[in-house]
């Protein structure tokens, strides 16, 4: 490796150690400049402290680390979000809990709703961007997560709410007319646990005891007490946990029990509706 390097030698340096692809979103986050510049001016000579720098998060990314840790940043939904390990990196498949939010409560005036362990603040904020007029609240147990949605908010021009709370418990009477959550659904002895990006993502947003169900099943039995009459509950969960979340919603008496497939055609949401006030 030598001490200088343009745009093509230091892609051709880190091709032969990561995902051309990644080496190039790392090598454009170093230089803040798009795409076409790299393939434009490939004889451009790095500054050395840009090369160094380049260096450094491809050898990070070499031991595993997230992309959008490394460069803290993440897009969903059309827009940038800030990262940082205290949050889950959002996934393309949690667009679909956007989708249905939004075809549920468009028409409504001032709808309430709430996103339980936000995390990023990727659903919160792009609800909240998405439904003029809507009133979103969000909760994370996480202060750090918090810091994290908040300045998204911020950065996006999101009105958001954001309250502390594990689950439920901090936000007393309050009701919603639909409420979604990724909430931890990944069984704690699952061996992914100990693979790829998600080694290094919060655990408490990952694992959720023996079958990955427990917070799942707790969202749901205390949903009513937080939905309004004809109010909708949606939960993204595991490729494998679309019937026993629909058992869930069945046994805490929910109607319209349905879920819905991801970009792989794999059921990743279940829902239903809430029809009476306990
Ligand atoms: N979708 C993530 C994964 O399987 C898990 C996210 C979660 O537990 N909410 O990688």
């Amino acid at each position: 490796m030598s001490a200088m390097a343009d745009i093509a030698g230091a892609l051709g340096w880190a091709k032969q150690r990561i995902d051309l692809m990644e080496a190039r979103v790392l090598l454009r986050h170093v230089l803040q400049c798009p795409a076409s510049r790299l393939i434009a001016w490939p004889e451009t000579t790095l500054e050395s402290a840009d090369w160094a720098r380049y260096r450094e998060l491809v050898e990070r990314r070499v031991a595993g680390e997230p992309v959008a840790y490394l460069t803290g940043e993440r897009e969903f939904y059309g827009r940038e979000f800030m990262v940082t390990p205290a949050v889950l990196i959002p996934r393309p498949d949690t667009e679909l809990l956007v989708e249905l939010a939004v075809a549920h409560v468009s028409g409504m005036q001032r709808a309430r709703l709430l996103d339980l362990g936000t995390g990023s603040g990727a659903l919160a904020v792009t609800l909240a961007l998405e439904l003029e007029g809507a009133d979103v609240t969000a909760i994370d147990r996480s202060r750090e997560a918090l810091w994290v949605a908040m300045a998204n908010a911020a950065r996006l021009g999101a009105s958001v709410s954001f309250v502390q709370s594990d689950w439920f418990a901090g936000l007393g009477e309050e009701r919603f007319q639909l409420i979604v959550a990724n909430p931890p659904y990944i069984a704690s002895a699952d061996e992914h646990l100990e693979q790829g990006d998600l080694r290094f993502e919060p655990r408490t947003a990952l694992a959720a005891g023996p079958a990955g169900l427990d917070d799942l099943a707790e969202i749901v039995a205390r949903a009513p007490a937080h939905l309004e009459a004809e109010g909708w509950l949606f939960l993204e969960h595991g490729y494998d946990q679309a019937s026993a979340v629909r058992g869930l919603l069945a046994d805490a008496g929910f109607a319209a029990i349905a879920s819905w497939k991801d970009l792989a055609g794999i059921e990743r949401v279940s829902g239903g509706r809430w029809l009476g006030r306990v």
